[in-house]
């Protein structure tokens, strides 16, 4: 589903302070995999996740969603894939903090046409499926780290994409409640979604089915 070919991604190309933090990197995800991407802190495992799901741009190599060649999508094209097809979480939740837990997976969902009413059930519907549709009302800024990530990954998966993208989504939790959060990614990968979680933490990684390890932005599997 997902094939990466000799990918360098260089910040700041051709000026004074141009940086390379992925070298030649090839990577490959089947549909329905559950991946744990590996390393230590600056190995280059955020901007890895940003080139999967087109956040960001890459500098020279090859990337191929489902054959087709990414290379050739424009602008828009783009936009809409990652709309449709990711589910991203960044690294630091992402929330709008005074907006309610429905506001913020509410906010993706704005991007289709849908109407008012189906896209509130949307929403009651992800809230479900990581388990806080009583939070519904709340505001985000009452919220413990767990609940917060919980919503983070209901924002994820409001427009039902087939691929998630996680930053390393239990960083900041306890080890009891990131193993819970553990638990809601493995029940969506049972729904049949990939899954691609950041980590630096091998008992995080270690519940996946295969771990890649990125060291100074290179695989090292
Ligand atoms: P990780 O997520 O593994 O901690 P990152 O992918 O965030 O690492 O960063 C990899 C390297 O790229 C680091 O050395 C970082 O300083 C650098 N980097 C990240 N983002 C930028 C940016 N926008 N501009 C320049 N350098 C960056
Ligand atoms: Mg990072």
């Amino acid at each position: 589903m997902i094939e990466l070919k000799g990918i360098d991604k260089i910040y700041n190309y051709k000026k004074d302070n141009e940086f390379q933090a992925l070298y030649n990197v090839d990577l490959h995800i089947d549909k329905g995999e559950m991946v744990a991407i590996m390393g230590r802190s600056g190995a280059g495992k955020s901007t890895l996740l940003h080139v999967l799901g087109f956040v960001d741009t890459f500098e020279a190599g090859e990337y191929y969603l489902e054959g087709h060649q990414v290379k050739d999508f424009g602008e828009a094209k783009r936009a809409q894939i990652r709309n449709e097809k990711f589910g991203i979480i960044m690294q630091d939740f992402a929330l709008v903090d005074n907006f309610s837990v429905m506001e913020n997976v509410m906010l993706p969902v704005d991007f289709s046409k849908k109407k008012g009413r189906e896209k509130k059930a949307r929403v009651k519907e992800a809230l479900k499926s990581v388990g806080i549709e009583d939070l519904a009302y709340k505001k985000v800024s009452k919220l413990s780290g767990g609940q917060k990530q919980r919503v983070a990954i209901a924002r994820a998966i409001v427009n039902n994409p087939s691929v998630i993208l996680a930053d390393e989504p239990t960083g900041s939790l306890d080890t009891k409640t990131a193993d819970e959060i553990m638990s809601v990614f493995k029940q969506l990968n049972q729904d049949d979604k990939t899954i691609i979680i950041i980590t630096h933490d091998i008992n995080i990684a270690k519940q996946c089915e295969r771990i890649v390890e990125i060291n100074d932005g290179r695989i090292a599997e």
